[in-house]
C-alpha cells in the first residue's frame, strides 16, 4: 500500500477538500479520507490541488506537427485538410510511432492520464498493405505504453473519400475496402496492460449507410466504444441532408449506431432534435473547442447538450493546444460568446467532462477521487504566476486558472511518471519533439 498525502483535493463535489489522505494498493484507490491535517510520515506529500487523472478523448497524435505551421494561412478547414493530408503522407511506422511517442508523453505531463486515439492511418501511403496490416496501430500501442499513457485504440473505418466517391490521395492510407476487410484487420489486433480497444466511424461522409451497420454491429459484439466525428463542419451536414435526406447523427441513428456506449465527436452543427436524440440514447459528446477554433468550424451546442442529459468529455484533437483545463474552460466560454449569459456550465460539470466522463467514453474505470477506482491522479501547483492566489477551496481555480505548465505531478495507476512538471522517463521531451517534428517537414 502506498500512501499519498494532498493538500486539496477535488473529490468529485462542489468544493475542494483539504489534507486528503489516499491509500492505494496495487493500481486503484482503497481509500480516500478528507480533513486529515497532518500527514502520516509515510505519506508522500501532494502540494497544490490534486484532480482526477484527465482523459483526452479525442486525438489524431500525428496532426501535433502541423502546430505552428498552418496557423497563419488564409482558408477553411477544407483547405486545411489539404495540408494535413500531406503531412499524412509522411509518416511510416517507425516515424509515426516516434512522434506518438513524444506527443503521448506531452499529454500526460499535461495531466491527461488517457487518451483516445482516433485512428484511420493504416496503410502505406498509395494503398497496399504493411507485412502485418496493423503495423500503424501496433507503433500507437507501443507508443502509449512507452509514454506511459493509458490508451483507447479507436479504430476508425474509412471507406469513401466523400458522398459517393472513391478514397484519393492520402486517403487510400486510411481504406480497408469494405467494412469486412476493416473488421478482419480490426479482429487481428494485439492488446497489452493499459491499452483498451474501440471502433470508430470516420464520418457519415467517409462510411456508406450499409457499412456504418457492419461496424456497429462490430462494436456492439465487442463491446467496444464507438466513436465518430459528427456534423463538425456545416458543408458535410449539408451535403449528408442532400444525399441521404437526413443530418449525419440521424443517419447514423437510423443504423443503430447512438446507443450508450456511442460518443458524437464535435456535434458542432448539432440540430436541436440531434441534441434530444442523442441525451434519450444515453451517448455522449466529446466537444474539442482548441481545434473547433482554430479550424473555423464553430461553436457547438454544449448548453443544449449538458441539459439533454448528455454526458460531455474533451478532447485535443489536432492538439493545435494539449491542455486540458483550456479545453474545459472553452466549452464555457464559447457559450459565454454565444448566449451573452456567464456560468451557464458549472466548473463541477467542466471538470468533471474533463475526468470522468472522458474516463468512461474510452471504456476506463478512472477519473475519479473514490476507493476502487484506477488510481490516476494529477497535481498542479498553486504557486505559480498563473495560480497564486486563487481560491485553493473552489473548483474553479482548477478550471479557470490552471494551464498544462502548472501540472506538477501524475500518477498512472499508482505509478509515479511525472515529477515537477517533467516526465520521469522523458526528461527531454521538448527536444524529442523537435527532433521528430523537423525531421517530418525536411
Ligand atoms: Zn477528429
Amino acid at each position: 500500500v502506498s500512501l499519498w498525502w494532498a493538500e486539496h483535493a477535488w473529490l468529485g463535489g462542489p468544493a475542494v477538500q483539504s489534507g486528503v489522505l489516499l491509500s492505494v494498493k496495487g493500481e486503484r484507490f482503497v481509500s480516500v479520507t478528507p480533513s486529515v491535517a497532518d500527514p502520516p510520515p509515510a505519506a508522500t506529500r501532494l502540494r497544490g490541488m490534486t484532480l482526477p487523472g484527465m482523459a483526452n478523448v479525442h486525438s489524431h497524435v500525428f496532426h501535433r506537427a502541423l502546430r505552428g505551421r498552418t496557423q497563419d494561412r488564409r482558408g477553411s478547414f477544407w483547405s486545411w485538410r489539404e495540408i494535413m493530408y500531406g503531412l499524412a503522407n509522411r509518416l511510416e511506422p517507425d516515424s509515426f510511432g516516434r512522434l506518438a511517442r513524444a506527443v503521448f508523453a506531452e499529454m500526460l505531463v499535461a495531466g491527461f492520464t488517457a487518451v483516445g486515439e482516433f485512428h484511420y492511418l493504416h496503410h502505406p501511403p498509395g494503398g497496399g498493405r504493411y507485412a502485418d496490416p496493423n503495423e500503424m496501430g501496433s507503433a500507437l500501442v507501443e507508443a502509449a505504453a512507452a509514454a506511459g499513457i493509458r490508451l483507447t485504440l479507436l479504430d476508425t473505418c474509412y471507406l469513401s473519400g466523400g458522398f459517393d466517391s472513391v478514397p484519393l490521395g492520402a486517403q487510400l492510407r486510411f481504406s480497408d475496402g469494405t467494412a469486412d476487410a476493416w473488421a478482419e484487420r480490426v479482429s487481428a489486433l494485439q492488446c497489452r496492460d493499459g491499452v483498451r480497444l474501440g471502433a470508430a466511424l470516420h464520418s457519415v461522409r467517409a462510411v456508406p449507410a450499409a457499412a456504418i451497420t457492419q461496424v456497429v454491429a462490430w462494436a456492439e459484439t465487442s463491446g467496444w466504444p464507438l466513436h465518430a466525428h459528427v456534423s463538425e463542419q456545416r458543408r458535410e451536414v449539408e451535403e449528408c441532408v442532400a444525399r441521404l435526406g437526413r443530418p449525419p447523427l440521424a443517419v447514423l441513428a437510423d443504423h443503430g449506431a447512438v446507443h450508450p456506449r456511442f460518443t458524437a465527436v464535435h456535434g458542432t452543427h448539432l440540430t436541436a432534435g440531434e441534441v434530444g436524440l442523442l441525451g434519450r440514447a444515453g451517448a455522449g459528446c466529446c466537444l474539442c473547442p482548441t481545434t473547433e477554433r482554430d479550424l473555423g468550424d464553430g461553436i457547438g451546442p454544449a448548453r443544449d447538450l449538458h441539459e439533454a442529459g448528455v454526458a460531455l468529455c474533451i478532447g485535443t484533437d489536432s492538439h493545435a493546444v494539449i491542455d486540458g483545463f483550456e479545453e474545459a474552460r472553452a466549452i464555457e466560454l464559447d457559450a459565454r460568446l454565444q448566449s451573452g449569459e456567464r456560468n451557464l456550465l458549472s466548473s463541477c460539470t467542466l471538470l468533471h467532462a474533463a475526468t470522468r466522463q472522458g474516463m468512461a467514453a474510452l471504456g476506463w474505470d478512472a477519473g475519479s477521487i473514490e476507493a476502487g477506482r484506477l488510481a490516476d491522479f494529477v497535481t498542479v501547483r498553486l504557486d505559480t504566476p498563473r495560480t497564486a492566489g486563487a481560491d485553493p477551496s473552489s473548483v474553479a481555480t482548477a478550471v479557470f486558472a490552471a494551464t498544462a505548465a502548472d501540472v506538477d505531478v501524475v500518477v498512472v495507476g499508482g505509478v509515479q511518471l511525472v515529477g515537477g512538471g517533467v516526465h520521469l522517463q522523458a526528461p527531454d521531451l521538448s527536444s524529442k519533439l523537435e527532433t521528430e517534428i523537423s525531421r517530418l517537414w525536411s
